[in-house]
């Protein structure tokens, strides 16, 4: 008992990421579509093609690099005909955002953005857990995001992408998802971060014995390493059997059997 105890309050003292989950909880898969809207971004002082550019590079940079995590997401480029102008979050998810998928562009009009100094906002709606949409708008009314370097953009599409798959602010000040951006430039994702994504969109197979690691043969197997599938889950099989044994034995220690 003591044992859980301790572990529960390690656990509980360790994390500090939230999740943006007042209307939905994340994606339900872990390969997520980005769509870029045409709108203009000139007011934020980048053409709609470099913003394309910065998302991709954002995504690589940030939430595709987790290892813990199983998180793609996989930016499709400029759709000529999706235009967010003038909607808000969640006018723009009821009508132009696809199922399970992410927009991301500029506005210049959208409410809120009558203040130069918000740099952009996103927003995550599902239905179900199997049916979400996220939007994430950046703003070109002659935004503060004029005089930013193309790095320092690329950390605030990362930030706002991060509530748009799901996180909300975290408490800790060297995390991505910090909840103000101050003068503060965030060049990589923080032990939170990771933490925050990894809950969100585990690896599946982990720890969920046989069958599990089947799955895991077929996403290894997507990676192009063709040798793992029969000797990686012998020795999967191998490990999960050690750990049954110990398990057993444990056991025992705890409830001696009895002979009457
Ligand atoms: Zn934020």
């Amino acid at each position: 008992m003591k044992y859980f105890l301790s572990l529960f309050l390690i656990i509980h003292s360790a994390y500090s990421f939230t999740l943006n989950e007042s209307k939905g909880r994340g994606f339900p898969k872990n390969n997520i579509n980005i769509y870029i809207a045409s709108n203009d971004c000139s007011g934020a002082g980048f053409s709609t093609n470099k913003l394309r550019s910065m998302v991709s590079d954002s995504v690589a940079k940030f939430w595709n690099k987790v290892s813990t995590a199983d998180l793609y997401l996989d930016n499709h480029g400029i759709k000529d005909d999706l235009d967010i102008d003038g909607l808000t979050h969640e006018q723009a998810i009821n009508t132009v955002v696809p199922l399970n998928s992410i927009v991301a562009g500029c506005n210049d009009d959208a409410s809120g953005f009558n203040d130069p100094t918000i740099l952009g906002s996103a927003s995550i709606i599902c239905e179900s857990s199997s049916r979400c949409r996220s939007i994430l708008i950046l703003n070109s009314n002659n935004s503060a995001l004029n005089s930013f370097s193309t790095s320092e953009i690329e950390a605030v599409i990362a930030h706002e992408l991060g509530h748009a798959i799901g996180l909300g602010h975290s408490e800790t000040q060297h995390s991505l998802m910090y909840y103000s951006t101050g003068n503060k430039y965030q060049k990589w994702l923080g032990q939170d971060d990771i933490d925050g994504v990894t809950y969100l969109y585990p690896h599946e197979q982990e720890g969920c014995g046989f069958l599990g690691n089947m799955g895991a043969t077929i996403k290894l197997d997507d990676k192009n390493d063709h040798n793992f599938p029969f000797s990686g889950l012998m020795i999967l099989s191998f490990g999960a059997t050690l750990l049954l044994f110990r398990l057993l034995i444990h056991y025992r220690e705890i409830f001696p059997i009895k002979l009457n």
